[in-house]
């Protein structure tokens, strides 16, 4: 039975919403594979994928059955009790990355706050108090809690909150004479986004990561990586660390492991995680059964040679159509990115005017990202099909021809 519900709009936002967001001025309510539908029933192409979380689209059937059956059988114990669909997809995990041990939790800044947690107490418990300084990069992004905060380079995030979390340092992105210069005996561990994310869809250089590497194997510290955003399948591997070749000691995962489930994960080896023992660390939620048995019908479609291969046969439609674009109407400078995250660099004229990029592309039926003020970000899902991409990208090429002739 269905109950009435009173009817709310974008102006309520402003009225009961905490105004930490800006949201846009329509309110989507029905989403089907990358199309959504706004409360006056226009429809808009998805290339935003509720930023690089909806691996499969809206409503993908594969996770509807997931989430129906599962909340049809069990939805929460917490952690006095395990549950299957946790040691399921625990075990998918470990079997597909370097990873010996999972724990799970229910977003990204969650589990880097595990990873940074983990870190210091493995340095405390076999190097003493000293050894506890964490090194990150400028611009980075890690979360919005104290610590996530803290690490994350951008003094906009952490600024304004009194004292932060202390030890922290940041040196700039693919900088690895930089990184040489800062680490040192006292540094616990490294976090680096393999591509960063937020702030301009920014492609680690192969050889920084090997050198960051070979610079905590040196000192003795752990080399973290936060693919909260870059994790299963986006970059057309299933996590970014793989593409890589470089292996992390810790690795966190959220985003699109969920589908738009919340779920977030850290892994690490058997040696690392057993500095975590019973009682160090905890959350209510994380590992619950709905999350659980919702990613590992994500890991079951993405995580196979053939949905991988598509994913970076789509980027290469995307790019090449985005090139062409930006180009013919001089928009952007450079196209950047690995599978399905990718950045476009807007060029000279338009830098600091990706909002209105996002604007006029809203105006023409499309949802697209900015990744700060001069970088337009795609992250649509990742089984999008190629017909979608097409049409999205026609809308997107009138967006910039409208924006461009003004
Ligand atoms: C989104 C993001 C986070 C934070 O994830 P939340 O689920 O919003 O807490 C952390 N790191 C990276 C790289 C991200 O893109």
């Amino acid at each position: 039975m269905s109950v009435e519900q009173a009817p709310v709009h974008r102006a309520d936002f402003d009225q009961v919403m905490v105004p930490n967001y800006a949201p846009a001025g329509f309110i989507p309510v029905r989403g089907e594979g990358s199309r959504v539908w706004d409360q006056s029933g226009r429809e808009l192409i998805d290339f935003a994928g509720g930023i690089a979380v909806n691996a499969l689209g809206h409503a993908h059937p594969a996770l509807v059955k997931a989430l129906t059956d599962q909340a049809n059988t069990l939805w929460h114990v917490s952690n006095v009790f395990t549950n299957e669909p946790a040691l399921r997809l625990a075990r998918k995990l470990v079997e597909a990355t370097f990873a010996d041990r999972a724990f799970f939790c229910n977003s990204g800044a969650e589990a880097n706050e595990a990873a940074f947690k983990l870190a210091r107490r493995v340095a405390h418990d076999r190097f003493g108090p000293e050894k506890h300084e964490i090194i990150a990069t400028l611009n980075s992004f890690h979360g919005r809690t104290l610590f996530t905060v803290s690490v994350g380079g951008q003094p906009k995030y952490s600024d304004g909150f009194g004292p932060k979390i202390t030890g922290i340092s940041h040196v700039p992105y693919n900088d690895l004479d930089a990184l040489k210069a800062q680490i040192s005996d006292k540094t616990c561990a490294v976090v680096i986004e393999p591509i960063q994310g937020e702030s301009g869809v920014v492609p680690a250089d192969q050889a920084y990561l090997e050198g960051a590497r070979d610079l905590c194997d040196q000192h003795d510290a752990l080399l973290i990586f936060d693919e909260v955003q870059t994790g299963v399948g986006r970059t057309g591997s299933l996590y970014a660390y793989q593409h890589y070749g470089v292996t992390p000691d810790i690795l966190t995962s959220a985003k699109s492991l969920g589908g738009g489930f919340p779920i977030g994960a850290m892994l690490t080896t058997e040696a690392l995680a057993s500095h975590l023992a019973v009682g160090t660390h905890g959350t209510t939620y994380g590992g619950n059964a709905l999350g659980c048995a919702v990613a590992c019908a994500v890991l079951d479609v993405i995580n196979t040679p053939q949905a991988l291969a598509a994913i970076r046969a789509k980027h290469e439609r995307f790019s090449t159509r985005l090139a062409q674009i930006g180009e013919h109407y001089g928009l952007f400078s450079q196209v950047r990115g690995l599978g399905l995250l990718i950045g476009c660099v807007l060029a000279e004229p338009w830098k600091g005017k990706a909002k209105q990029v996002l604007d006029a592309a809203e105006a023409e039926g499309l949802m697209v990202l900015q990744a700060g003020p001069d970088v337009v970000r795609f992250a649509p899902s990742l089984v999008i099909e190629d017909a979608d991409i097409d049409e999205g990208l026609d809308r997107f090429e009138r967006a910039v021809a409208t924006l461009t002739q003004r």
